[in-house]
């Protein structure tokens, strides 16, 4: 048996769920279920955590106008998560919601900790808040003195309001950063922080007297918490903090976030822990945005693509083939459906589904020929494909453990490749004294296509399997619009 000694710590951002999902809420957590599956595969004890923030002034007011009460309003957006991740195959060990009992517990123990240490004090605070961002801006970071993501004019905001040392730990964090190379991925994003790292920290503020849609002060009733410390803590909450199975899967090996929350996750989060004398997360791994059409999706543009409609019409595992392909890991990208269906075709229905059909078929028509031999997936091949399948696998571990995803996919689809540039070369079907180890060659990378494919297309994999088990099946992927 396989003893399990190592752990993997995965989590995405937890998503605001404002609006239903869209598009863009798919790819962080394909990219976190990808590594996810994959070090389940190498035996690691995985914990994989997703969910919603569900505090805060934007939801107050979004359930306002939608005649709700918060709660109620998220309880209704939730579902849309939820199912939504399950259509998508995501394989999360949890889905945490900041609305749940356990979390504000754990909040309310985290804060009352900090409290202690002596990096929560009383002030007064005045500046500029984007309800959108929920998140306080200093002038010199608006752009035209709008919100640089939201280019929506803050509001200003005077109150008594409680304070996070910050700056006490930013030599510390500054010095955490530079000597970890690998805390942000990529490392442009890496160096953006550093930058803003090289001035004074300001301290934060950490409550809010006016929103009553959050977390109470365990120490002061009347305020309730910012709502993104809240939501930072989810990552404590998700694993039992500060219980046994927190003890065994902190610190975090993996955060995966978009590019507009950095600085929450380095810098906030980072200090907070470095407070509460906890090690910091391994690695940030930032991701782009996904344009549609070149264009921001945005409703009054009509371009936003829902993705049960897309999942709907092209399965699961296309979607997710797209989305890790076509979009670099750490950069923006652009969905289009002619893009899409050019992908599809090209790689899943010509490359993968013709291979498969076409060794399958091979195989069955050389056992239907020769009654006492057999074409069956044998565990050795020739040294040539032999060498292939190991070059392969070398790539794909090296790719993979630097979170290049497209990169990896490529590595399969070229040794897709070179299976079909094995069949041309050797005809099998005319030379009849090496067809049987050609078509065992070949059914022997089918099957290793077929696992180095499971994290990324587990259905597909599946179904590859299965068909090298029993007999060739329908197509894996039928072509689109010819
Ligand atoms: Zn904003």
């Amino acid at each position: 048996m396989k003893r399990i000694n190592k752990k993997f710590f995965i989590s995405t951002a937890i998503d605001y769920p404002s609006e239903k999902p869209h598009l863009g809420h798919c790819l962080e957590k394909i990219q976190a279920d990808v590594l996810a599956r994959y070090k389940r595969l190498q035996g690691f004890d995985v914990h994989f955590s997703t969910g919603l923030d569900e505090h805060g002034l934007k939801i107050q007011r979004r359930a306002q106008k939608a005649g709700k009460n918060p709660q109620e309003f998220v309880d209704e957006m939730s579902r849309y998560f939820k199912n939504l991740w399950k259509i998508l195959n995501i394989s999360n060990d949890d889905f945490i919601r900041t609305t749940e009992k356990k979390h504000i517990k754990v909040v309310q123990k985290v804060f009352q900790k900090i409290y202690e240490k002596g990096d929560i004090y009383k002030g007064k605070y005045k500046g500029l808040y984007c309800v959108d961002c929920e998140s306080f801006y200093l002038p010199k970071d608006l752009v035209d003195g709008k919100c640089p993501i939201h280019h929506k004019s803050p509001e200003s905001i005077q109150e008594e309001s409680y304070f996070f040392r910050m700056n006490k730990h930013q030599e510390a964090l500054t010095r955490y950063i530079k000597e970890n190379e690998n805390f942000i991925i990529p490392g442009s994003r890496r160096n953006e922080i550093l930058k803003r790292l090289s001035e004074s920290l300001q301290d934060l503020s950490i409550s809010r007297k006016t929103v009553k849609w959050g977390i109470p002060l365990p120490t002061d009733k009347k305020f309730s918490l910012f709502v993104w410390i809240d939501a930072l803590i989810n990552y404590f909450t998700t694993i039992d903090y500060p219980n046994k199975k927190f003890k065994k899967f902190w610190p975090v090996d993996v955060h995966i976030i978009g590019k507009d929350i950095i600085w929450h996750h380095s810098v906030i989060w980072g200090s907070l822990l470095l407070s509460l004398g906890l090690p910091l997360p391994k690695t940030i791994l930032v991701h782009g945005f996904i344009t549609s059409g070149g264009q921001k999706m945005s409703k009054s543009l009509g371009n936003v693509i829902d993705p049960f409609e897309l999942i709907e019409k092209y399965g699961t595992d296309p979607v997710r083939y797209f989305l890790l392909r076509e979009i670099s890991p750490t950069e923006d990208g652009d969905f289009t459906y002619e893009k899409f269906e050019k992908r599809y075709n090209a790689d899943l229905a010509s490359g993968l589904g013709n291979l498969v059909a076409r060794v399958l078929t091979m195989a069955e028509k050389i056992n239907s020929k020769r009654k006492t031999q057999s074409a069956k997936l044998q565990l050795k091949a020739q040294n040539l494909v032999k060498k292939e399948i190991d070059k392969t696998w070398e790539n794909y571990k090296n790719t993979f453990e630097r979170f290049k995803f497209n990169e990896t996919l490529g590595t399969i689809w070229k040794l897709i490749g070179f299976c079909d540039r094995y069949i041309e070369q050797e005809r099998p079907w005319d030379k009849s004294e090496r067809q049987l180890s050609v078509i065992n060659d070949l059914l022997f990378c089918l099957n290793e296509i077929a696992k180095l494919l499971q994290p990324f297309l587990p259905e597909t994999a599946e179904k590859i399997f299965k068909q090298l088990k029993s007999k060739k099946g329908k197509p894996l992927f039928p072509r689109l619009g010819d």
